[in-house]
């Protein structure tokens, strides 16, 4: 019998459960200061280099949107907790390399990071062959920040024109991760202007340290990890 699936400690389901009603607290109050409902933003738990014993207590507590940003270690914990648990919902929040793209579609439902036109070329094909369609989000350097990935603010229109016209992509929403020295919320509100330039529904943005000014700005997808799981080990 595995350990981890059976023997279930309620104290860490419970712990897990009142960190989550924080977060959702949180995002509820924050979404009621701009008149928005809270039920049109989704949380997603980001589980990155947590072990699926730190995973399990958070989906006996309810939750079932989670985010990795490697697509190798989410291939090491998610088979077995998708065949395990119904309606889980994974989503890449980091980087994709194109030869990783088969086994991302494969195992997620949303790609958060798609910023540049090989990898969507990469994404279509796959897409094709498999038959199954992740949702997906264009990454925006909201900073131009040079070490940073993601499309470049001159280059977003021409790229998300490209993804439509040339690749047959549908393109979901758009994600950024703001400079970590700068005011987030300036990032915020310009990813959600260009999104409204192109007549994009979805804004993944926020994190534990700015996920309710996220919010204020229109965010439809904040990716927590510390808030929910704890400090994440080096
Ligand atoms: C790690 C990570 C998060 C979550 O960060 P926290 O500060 O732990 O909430 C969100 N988005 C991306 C892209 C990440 O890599």
């Amino acid at each position: 019998m595995n350990e981890t699936f059976e023997n279930q400690n309620t104290d860490n389901v419970t712990a897990a459960g009142q960190r989550l009603d924080e977060v959702r607290e949180r995002i509820e109050r924050a979404a009621k200061s701009v008149g928005r409902q809270d039920s049109t933003i989704s949380l997603i738990a980001v589980s990155k280099t947590q072990p699926a014993a730190a995973i399990i207590p958070v989906i006996h507590a309810g939750h079932r949107l989670f985010g990795e940003n490697r697509v190798q270690e989410a291939q090491g914990k998610w088979p077995e907790l998708k065949a395990k648990f119904s309606n889980l919902e994974l989503h890449l929040i980091g980087g994709l390399q194109t030869n990783k793209v088969k086994d991302a579609v494969q195992l997620f439902d949303y790609i958060h990071t798609v910023d540049r036109p090989k990898l969507a070329r990469a994404i279509s094909r796959e897409i094709q062959k498999q038959g199954k369609k992740p949702k997906l989000f264009v990454q925006i350097n909201t900073g131009d920040e040079p070490q940073k990935s993601g499309i470049r603010l001159d280059d977003v229109d021409k790229f998300v024109d490209q993804c439509r016209d040339e690749f047959k992509l549908e393109i979901e929403g758009l994600m950024c991760i703001p400079p970590v020295d700068e005011e987030p919320a300036l990032h915020f509100a310009l990813l959600q202007k260009i999104a409204e330039k192109q007549h994009i529904t979805s804004l993944s943005m926020g994190m534990s340290a700015d996920f309710e000014t996220a919010v204020q700005f229109g965010s439809t997808h904040v990716r927590v990890g510390t808030a929910i799981f704890g400090a994440r080990q080096k």
